[in-house]
């Protein structure tokens, strides 16, 4: 823009380019990749800062104006156009080195050695100055506006989405997701907007939070079952389980028994006998390991963000203090102990027992919290080493997620409304056939 517009000042450039950027938004809107009242700052945002990872044309234009001006005092080669330069900002004339200095005093750069061999740790240097301040003021924004980006932001940099990276991801998915997790999506009521009853009849406010975490729905299940099976899965593999143990899509039940690495028992979705009964006393995995005898309880829960710790927390609860009574959140924080799974497995079987809880967030939130770290070191210490790990957490993020979007679509489906009929049309012609199938169901 610099080379076209010779004689407007780099000032005029950068606002040309914001003018951009308001185009590109408009272009998002009309392909449905940014909700017509998802925020800016949100999709501006870093994807691993939960945002939709748009470049800002305006700020990345900065970038390039100092990141030229350094190439250009720095290299050898560019002494002769350097000093051109310099003659020419002299008499006044814009030119890559009066770009440089003029985004360099308005962010307030740091002074650099211009020298050949510290060209590109400079341009890194001043990239991150200049992307900081933007960065913060976006996020500080989506703070201020939206209760999702404080939830967000409290658990950074701790949190990750892998769900929006994958290349799996339909952007129209993408952007349904974005516009549920920010409670704007058409057909729904805001958390603070006026209230209108979940038309499922269970006699709540029907927000996206509601929809997509809170309501009564068989389709929680299956969303669940998704990941106990990706979890099976790395199981499997992961103990080097014979071929002919298979495991079908979505199935997350299991019950068998092989020599692999060790000896294997490994049930899942079925009651575990106790001496005493106990209530709590079906996890979502049961392993039994031999030589040396050990026993692995996995717990498999999908929760909206603001809830992620409190399922942890009861999950925890319920096999580890107290089984015996019925736990939720109603009671979690005053639960004592008593006869719990664990412990009963522990005096049955005199061996180590262990608990996982693995929650991802119905959004494909994946959150690093202590009970995510203990998961991870008790299923890498049985032979699930990292990389298998990182496509189970991938996995599991990318079915919640598009688990989770189907649930809100099949919801606005659920009135005879003819407007959400064709919301859902206009949705499915921009996704592939298959969607459209279910859709039809
Ligand atoms: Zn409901």
């Amino acid at each position: 823009m610099g080379n076209l517009y010779p004689d407007e000042k780099g000032a005029t450039t950068v606002k040309n380019c914001r003018e951009v950027d308001k185009e590109v938004r408009k272009v998002l809107i009309e392909n449905n990749i940014k909700g017509k009242t998802t925020t800016n700052n949100h999709i501006y945002l870093p994807v691993s800062r939960g945002g939709q990872g748009m470049k800002f044309i305006e700020v990345e234009a900065e970038i390039h104006m100092v990141k030229k001006g350094v190439y250009i005092r720095s290299h050898p080669e560019m002494q002769e156009a350097h000093e051109s330069y310099i003659q020419l900002q002299g008499s006044g004339w814009r030119n890559p080195l009066s770009d440089h200095d003029f985004v360099s005093t308005k962010y307030g750069c740091p002074d650099v050695e211009y020298t050949q061999t510290k060209i590109t740790k400079n341009c890194k240097t001043m990239k991150k100055h200049i992307e900081k301040p933007f960065y913060e003021q976006l996020e500080k924004e989506w703070i201020m506006n939206m209760h999702y980006g404080r939830i967000f932001v409290k658990e950074q940099p701790n949190i990750e989405l892998p769900a929006y990276t994958s290349p799996l991801m339909d952007s129209w998915r993408f952007s349904l997701l974005h516009s549920a997790a920010e409670e704007q999506v058409h057909g729904l009521v805001a958390i603070l907007g006026r209230r209108k009853n979940c038309r499922r009849g269970c006699s709540q406010s029907e927000t996206a939070y509601h929809v997509s975490s809170a309501c009564i729905q068989d389709a929680y299940n299956t969303r669940h079952d998704y990941v106990v099976h990706w979890v099976l899965k790395s199981l499997l593999s992961g103990l080097n389980a014979p071929e002919d143990i298979q495991l079908q899509f979505g199935k997350a039940t299991l019950s068998v028994d092989f020599f692999g690495m060790r000896r294997v028992e490994i049930r899942a979705g079925t009651e575990i006998l106790t001496e005493k009964r106990i209530h709590h006393n079906t996890p979502d995995t049961y392993l039994h390991l031999y030589d040396p005898e050990e026993i692995i309880i996995l717990e498999i829960s999908v929760a909206h963000l603001q809830n992620y710790r409190l399922q942890e927390k009861i999950k925890k609860v319920r096999y580890s203090v107290n089984g015996s009574a019925h736990i939720d959140h109603t009671n979690v924080d005053e639960a004592c102990r008593d006869l719990n799974l664990m412990g009963e497995l522990r005096s049955t079987y005199r061996c180590p027992v262990h608990l996982g809880v693995f929650v991802v967030g119905c959004f494909g939130e994946i959150v690093t919290t202590e009970e995510h770290k203990n998961i991870r070191k008790i299923l890498i210490k049985i032979g699930i080493n990292n990389l298998k790990m990182r496509i189970l957490i991938n996995r599991s993020s990318y079915s919640v997620a598009v688990s989770t979007s189907n649930i809100i679509l099949k919801h606005l489906c659920v009135v005879n409304s003819i407007s959400t009929v064709i919301f859902c049309c206009i949705l499915s012609k921009r996704t592939q056939k298959n969607d459209n199938l279910f859709i039809m169901q």
